[in-house]
């Protein structure tokens, strides 16, 4: 799990590991995911902390390999670490545009890769890609974010055939793409009292979307009930795209 230290990350994990998974929880803050490691174990079930920034193919490869050497094999990858900025398209600066697309994109393409190796020598598996609803219809001010969202759509659908490439090797692809859950991630939006309003009344279920409604969504992409799913995108978002 590549940001499993907190919010809707933390939960699938929580869920995986009561579903009798070991998990690997990895974030660029190592005190965190090993506090959460801690707890996890509790549950009864290995987790393993692993320092890696996804923005850094070298920290990629070594979770990788500490992956292999730990547990020599992988069956699910949640692809879910993941920044968010908002500002006017005018003030974007190319900093914030990379640092957008290395952690948002160019990271979860390399973790698919390396996963899919590893799975390619264990019967296949599931790899799940963070999306957002805004990939598809975009919020304003958060150009670089919404885009490199819609990318992560393609990617899972088409981009070198990620879905149809590596089907032959039994390995799933599908992304979720959740619409406006309250996590850190949009604490400061949501806790403007004004924006946060005016926000809600875009989604028809009028509430926010919560950790666990997006687990449940990984849940089934990783069970044997989704077994015949791939290259698709599940949009959990209240309604969002629809209104
Ligand atoms: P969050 O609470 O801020 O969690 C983000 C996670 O990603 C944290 O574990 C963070 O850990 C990790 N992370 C960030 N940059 C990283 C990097 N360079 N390398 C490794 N880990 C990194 O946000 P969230 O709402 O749970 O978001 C999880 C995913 O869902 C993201 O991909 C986000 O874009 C997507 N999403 C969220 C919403 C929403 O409304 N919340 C909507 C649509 C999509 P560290 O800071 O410790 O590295």
């Amino acid at each position: 799990m590549t940001g499993g230290s907190k919010g809707i990350g933390y939960q699938i994990v929580k869920e995986y590991a009561e579903a009798g998974a070991n998990v690997v929880i990895a974030s660029r803050n190592m005190n965190k995911c090993e506090e959460m490691a801690h707890e996890i174990s509790a549950i009864g079930v290995k987790a393993l902390p692993v320092k890696c920034n996804v923005g850094n193919l070298e920290d990629i490869n070594t979770m990788f390999s500490i992956v292999k050497k730990e547990f020599n094999k992988l069956d699910i990858l949640v692809n879910n670490a993941g920044v968010y900025q908002t500002k006017p398209d005018i003030k974007v600066t190319e900093n914030d545009w990379d640092a957008i697309f290395d952690i948002n994109l160019k990271g979860l393409f390399f973790c698919a890769q390396n996963a899919a190796k590893l799975m390619h020598e264990h019967n296949g598996g599931r790899i799940i890609n963070m999306a957002s609803a805004t990939g598809v219809k975009p919020l304003k001010r958060m150009s670089p974010y919404t885009t490199s969202k819609a990318a992560v759509i393609h990617l899972t659908h088409t981009f070198i055939g990620m879905a149809s490439e590596w089907a032959r090797y039994n390995i799933q692809v599908n992304s979720i793409a959740p619409g406006i859950i309250h996590t850190d991630i949009n604490s400061d939006e949501l806790g403007n009292k004004e924006l946060a309003a005016k926000t809600l009344k875009r989604i028809p279920l009028r509430r926010y979307g919560t950790p666990a409604d997006i687990s449940s969504m990984a849940l089934y992409l990783a069970s044997d009930a989704a077994s015949y799913v791939t290259g698709q995108t599940f949009y959990v978002d209240g309604g969002f795209l629809a209104e």
